[in-house]
């Protein structure tokens, strides 16, 4: 395992931050004046709203909480997600979103001149963060079942390899046989973002016990309901978060997302579990009505779908002029142009369906 390049911000590291600020800058994810719409569908948060005791815990902070710092590391928050998760908080960072997590876990194992290998298409921020840090990326292309790819994984073995499952855009898990083979076979850090795990059939939280090198990423944006606040986390062995949280830095989370936080761990968990649920026999209902009006969808264990279509930009436009916004993607690998509709209360996915039926007449 790489030492962490901690102060080293000389002359190189300053060019590799010019190139990601403009890079960053011509993403379409870069979008400041995205126009709102009425119905929001793009980015896979809960549309059932912000889990109660969490609401409690912000509207009831003392003045202090704003006029003092919050704590460093955000101990408390640690040891909830530690209760969560079932392990013990040295094994817990975390971060401002798991954006942040992500981030700070390639800047702690990459020297400038490393690299990254993700899968492709996945979670379009990885490439971005690499680059950010003065890193290569080697994007994985999927197999055709939509799995992570191992050989492209081997063959590449990256300073850090990143798996995202369930993936985003397509949806589904990876298989745990080619998770662990990836796990096996490369020497460096694997990161595994599992953001979406709350609705997913199974996760990778076993795997921890027995491989030191591997890091699950987890947030509090989707299944929690706390986007906005930006809270995500890591889990590891202590010394691989430890690496993390030096590179990461003092007071990312900030005192009202950690009296959150702790308040929808320890409180709101049922009120979570309701919700996933409810968004789990949604998604299914979802995917029988894309099939019912003609469409595609391909197999989902989140909380979105991604159905390929024909011309993304145009089927994009005609829910927008309805007031629904979904992701529109364009030429995905092996996939095409593709919508990624996310789910919600049924109310707003019928009105999505409607629209979605009328273009495909
Ligand atoms: N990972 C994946 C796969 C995501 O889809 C997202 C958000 N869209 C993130 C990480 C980042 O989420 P956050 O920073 O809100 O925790």
């Amino acid at each position: 395992m790489k030492p962490s390049r901690s102060g080293d911000f000389g002359p190189a590291s300053r060019v590799a931050l010019d190139v990601a600020r403009d890079t960053y800058r011509s993403i379409s994810l870069y979008a400041p004046n995205r126009a709102p719409a009425a119905i929001d569908l793009s980015d896979n948060t809960n549309l059932w709203g912000v889990p109660p005791a969490a609401l409690r815990a912000i509207a009831d902070a003392a003045l202090s909480t704003v006029t003092r710092y919050p704590a460093l590391y955000a101990a408390d928050v640690k040891q909830a997600i530690a209760d969560y998760v079932g392990f013990t908080p040295d094994m817990v960072v975390t971060g401002c979103g798991s954006d942040d997590i992500l981030d700070s876990t390639i800047r702690a194992f990459g020297e400038a001149g490393d690299t990254v290998a993700y899968p492709d298409p996945s979670f379009a921020m990885i490439p971005i963060f690499a680059q950010m840090n003065g890193l290569v990326s080697i994007p994985i292309p999927l197999t055709s079942s939509n799995d992570a790819d191992v050989n492209g994984y081997v063959s590449a073995n990256a300073t850090i390899s990143y798996l995202c499952s369930p993936n985003n855009p397509t949806g589904a898990s990876f298989t745990r046989a080619a998770i662990e083979q990836v796990i096996s076979s490369v020497s460096g850090i694997v990161v595994i973002d599992e953001a979406y795990a709350e609705f997913a059939s199974w996760n990778c939280l076993d795997l921890l016990a027995r491989y030191p090198h591997v890091v699950i990423t987890r947030t509090l944006s989707k299944a929690f309901g706390l986007a906005g606040l930006r809270v995500g986390y890591a889990i590891g062995d202590p010394a691989v978060v430890a690496e993390i949280e030096k590179s990461r830095g003092p007071y990312k989370v900030n005192a009202l997302a950690q009296r959150a936080a702790v308040a929808a761990l320890t409180y709101d968990r049922t009120w979570v579990e309701e919700h996933v649920q409810e968004a789990v026999t949604n998604r299914d209902r979802l995917a029988r009505a894309l099939v019912a009006i003609g469409l595609a969808p391909m197999p989902s264990d989140s909380n979105f779908i991604l159905v390929p279509v024909n011309d993304a930009t145009e089927w994009d436009r005609r829910l927008r002029d309805h007031g629904i916004a979904v992701r529109p993607f364009n030429s995905l690998p092996n996939i095409g142009d593709a919508l990624r509709i996310s789910v919600g209360p049924w109310h707003m996915l019928e009105q999505c369906i409607d629209v979605l039926g009328s273009v495909a007449r």
